[in-house]
């Protein structure tokens, strides 16, 4: 029997997801879907400092954009007592150690480390207080930060993305895994959390690959299994320069905001710097099947704005109406999917639809040229009686070409400006049942309709 894979996505409420953390959110998000497994949506948000309310909101609310439904939420700060027995369990084993030194002096012994031509690594000086040192700094006031000893090995996995991966403990210093003020860091709660709720892959950014060596030893040390671990590559600006949560880079609010597509989005997080082809997607169950964390790439991938435009357009040209009714019936748009299946071709933007539907609705100012004019009062007389169907069109050029000598652009661009008020659109076949026989005989006379 296969045990069905759990995933979590753990981002820290201290600023607003970008389309870097939507990659991480999306495979991890997907590959459970894909699966039949379960997807956790997991605020790790013990650094309270820093940590809001406001931004773990605001993730909710993107995540749910993107079309994500976690199949459950947690919040690290609600958990404090299972960190607290995992710290006695590690204390107890003597792998988790108290440190004195304020940043100040830490920094100093690494540049004198530095000057010596050592790695600028923890000593390890912590380890050699004896009690009686213990209970004078203590005295002087200071509280200790508590370190985990690392093992000082080769540690190995077969990392999903990268294939064999080793990281070498020896060359770390050993992580602080509890602040001065009791405080967890999630070096910590991760695991923790991680061995709990039985999560079977862990996917997320390769800044993360030194994290894993260290957080495979804590997770060995708690006796468990290390789950299978991914690391992707990381999304960038087009100038290079790295996403950052703090400096609001792409974030899924601006780009939501200026109207992009969310499974747009979602499927350029999740295909920019793989070898699969970029090309829009009908749902997310569709960008699922295309998962495949061996062919995601090793260097750092751009993601370009301007191909979100591209991939936004494209995206909503093959959207089916039941997916954009209610969003559409949020901007006042009418019409049914008649009306949406003819105007999505012409979209950039989903609200471009609702000044197609301003088009549809009128009243409008129709464009009519003198030149023009008689042959489109002459046209206006042989509009078809309704009721109409999707051939009125076909019908009425049979008639309007043959008696009025014209064809091709002479024929079609005075009708196109007289009806629409515009140079170009959807398809006149589309829009003129829906236009009307009334708006439409107006227009054609040059009267608001
Ligand atoms: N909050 C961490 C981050 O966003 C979580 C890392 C992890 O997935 O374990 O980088």
């Amino acid at each position: 029997m296969s045990i069905k894979p759990v995933l979590r996505f753990a981002p820290s409420p201290t600023g607003l997801l970008h389309v870097g953390n939507a990659r991480t959110a999306l495979y991890n998000a997907l590959y459970a879907r894909r699966e039949g497994g379960t997807f956790i949506l997991r605020y790790d948000d013990t650094d309270t400092a820093r940590s809001t309310e406001a931004f773990a909101d605001a993730i909710a609310e993107d995540v749910d954009w993107l079309g994500i439904r976690p199949d459950r939420v947690e919040h690290q700060s609600r958990r404090l007592p299972r960190y607290d027995a995992a710290v006695e369990r590690l204390k107890a084993q003597g792998r988790l150690y108290p440190a004195y030194e304020t940043e100040e002096e830490l920094e100093t012994r690494r540049l004198s480390r530095r000057r010596r031509g050592l790695p600028p690594i923890y000593d390890r000086a912590a380890l050699k207080l004896t009690e009686a040192d213990r209970a004078r700094l203590e005295a002087e006031g200071r509280r200790p930060h508590w370190r985990f000893r690392l093992d000082g090995r080769q540690v190995v996995w077969t990392d999903m993305v990268r294939g064999e991966q080793g990281v070498d403990t020896a060359t770390l210093s050993d992580p602080v895994l509890v602040r001065e003020d009791g405080s967890y860091l999630y070096t910590l709660t991760s695991v923790v959390d991680d061995i709990e709720m039985g999560v079977t892959h862990v996917v997320r950014g390769e800044d993360h690959v030194t994290n894993t060596g260290v957080q495979i030893e804590i997770i060995e040390a708690l006796g468990a299994k290390p789950p299978a671990f991914g690391h992707h590559n990381l999304l960038i600006l087009p100038s290079g320069e790295g996403l950052s949560k703090r400096l609001g880079h792409l974030s899924l609010r601006a780009l939501r905001e200026a109207g992009e597509e969310a499974l747009a989005v979602a499927s350029l997080a999740v295909l920019t710097g793989t070898s699969l082809a970029v090309e829009p997607v009908a749902d997310l169950d569709a960008l699922a099947a295309r998962i495949d964390f061996a062919k995601i790439s090793r260097a750092p991938a751009r993601f370009d704005p301007a191909e979100l435009s591209a991939l936004t357009a494209a995206t909503l040209h093959h959207l089916p109406f039941a997916t954009v009714a209610d969003r559409l019936a949020a901007l006042g748009v009418g019409g049914g999917e008649a009306f949406w299946l003819a105007v999505r071709g012409n979209l950039a933007r989903l609200p471009d639809a609702a000044v197609w539907w301003r088009v549809v609705e009128g009243p409008l100012a129709p464009v009519v040229a003198a030149k023009d004019r008689e042959f489109l009062a002459d046209a206006a007389a042989l509009l078809p009686e309704e009721s109409w169907d999707g051939e009125v069109y076909a019908r009425w050029m049979a008639a309007v070409k043959p008696a009025s000598g014209r064809s091709g652009r002479a024929l079609f661009h005075p009708l196109r400006l007289a009806l629409t008020g515009a140079e170009s659109g959807p398809e006149l076949k589309a829009l003129l049942p829906l236009i009307g026989r009334a708006r439409a005989l107006a227009r054609l006379r040059g009267e608001p309709g």
